[in-house]
């Protein structure tokens, strides 16, 4: 297995996408987001380059994949953006895990870095 194989586990499998009052629909990342092409072969798709930045807000990091269909290259980029609860007065009982919030974006660049649109939630 090369390294930019191992790449595909930098991505998460599914996205969320939301339907408004219909709730929540998963969808495939593991498909070519570029116009007029409609490629959802994994074989297909070729992460090669993963770049990753972070500041006190948000952590992002775009994975560069090459599509083999339309010979095409997009960008997946993930954005974390971390909203850390920090309650004042908290004693044992309240603590949860749901205090610590962060949200993940999903979206769909093209190869200069034009967005092609939000996708969803990680
Ligand atoms: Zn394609």
């Amino acid at each position: 297995m090369s390294d930019n194989e191992n790449l595909w586990y930098e991505i998460p499998s599914t996205a969320w996408i939301s339907l408004a009052r219909r709730g929540m629909e998963s969808i495939s990342l593991a498909q070519c987001f570029l116009k007029n092409c409609d490629n959802e072969d994994i074989d297909l798709l070729e992460p090669f380059k993963k770049e990753e930045s972070d500041d006190n807000k948000k952590h992002i990091k775009k994975i560069h994949i090459k599509c083999k269909k339309c010979g095409g290259i997009f960008q997946l980029k993930f954005e974390t953006i971390k909203r850390v609860a920090k309650p004042k007065n908290m004693n044992k009982d309240e603590v949860e895990d749901d205090q610590v919030l962060s949200i993940g974006l999903v979206y769909a660049l093209d190869e200069e870095n034009n967005n092609l649109g939000h996708i969803g939630y990680f």
